[in-house]
């Protein structure tokens, strides 16, 4: 079933877990996700992120996800991943998304809050959640270009306040803040060295679940201290977008002759093992 962020992020609050945000740029992987989902019973946050346009436009693969949701057997929210502007978001309401992101993290803070106030009054309205940035997450250059801030390792002067990010809150009344504290985009160059002291104050001032973006690639013990405090969404997909074409790369190694409509069964199930797998860590099950 279809249903908002706020609602899927309220039940991962109250039991402690956290819920995977899965993009869908391809069929494969939108059904990848679905899947997982559907096979362990967990809710699941079905994404298309702005930049993936060139790769496949809202107006295509949004409706499909939208209908996929619908007919899911667990709670599934279709969100808009780093919405830059105002119109894509209007765009992705209209398609019936239940959920935005609206990424004005690069402007001054005053025009943040401005734009975001804007995003949350037109979305609200129409019971549609909105996730916005404070601080930036930066990309480590090996897939992950969903960022508009460039190439570069996380770095502290770009890690978000926990004083600054209880006065955006408070003033937005988003639904969910995705914080910086030490991830990037894509696959990592080394290992990430979270700031969980820094992740507890923001999620203890906020009162709001946090998001963590740049959420795949890091160990099961990262997971558990992150949701441990506060994360509660975790945008995940580099590592199963990777494990899907190493699948595809083997299939093509060992078949002859070899057919495209078998490379895209290869990359769904591929993908769809890894989702199954974070998945499982995510319900944090061992709390
Ligand atoms: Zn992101």
């Amino acid at each position: 079933m279809l249903v908002t962020l706020k609602e899927n992020l309220i039940n991962a609050e109250k039991g402690n877990f956290a819920i995977g945000q899965f993009n869908a740029p391809t069929l494969e992987s939108a059904r990848a996700a679905i899947e997982a989902a559907e096979e362990l019973n967990a809710p699941v946050i079905l994404a298309h992120a702005e930049v993936h346009e060139e790769i496949v436009p809202i107006d295509i693969i949004g409706p499909v996800m939208v209908a996929m949701a619908k007919k899911a057997s667990v709670p599934v929210t279709v969100h808009l991943d780093h919405g830059t502007s105002f119109e894509m978001i209007q765009k992705a309401i209209d398609i019936g998304f239940s959920s935005v992101m609206i990424d004005a993290s690069h402007m001054d803070y005053e025009e943040n809050i401005e734009m975001v106030q804007k995003v949350v009054k037109y979305a609200h309205e129409r019971n549609v959640s909105v996730e916005a940035e404070l601080g930036m997450m930066t990309s480590s250059g090996l897939g992950g270009e969903e960022t508009i801030t460039g190439n570069q390792e996380a770095s502290e002067d770009l890690y978000t306040d926990p004083i600054i990010a209880k006065d955006f809150v408070k003033r937005t009344d988003i639904d969910a803040l995705a914080a910086s504290f030490g991830t990037v985009h894509g696959i990592y160059r080394s290992e990430p060295n979270l700031d969980f002291d820094r992740l507890e104050a923001i999620h203890e001032n906020i009162e709001r679940p946090v998001v963590m973006h740049g959420g795949s690639g890091l160990s099961n013990d990262d997971y558990i201290r992150t949701i441990n405090a506060g994360v509660r969404k975790i945008n995940y997909y580099s590592y199963a977008a990777q494990a899907g074409a190493l699948a595809v790369k083997e299939y093509i190694k060992n078949n002859d002759p070899i057919f495209y409509h078998d490379l895209t069964v290869e990359a769904k199930n591929a993908i769809k093992e890894n989702y199954k797998r974070a998945i499982c860590v995510f319900l944090n099950k061992n709390k």
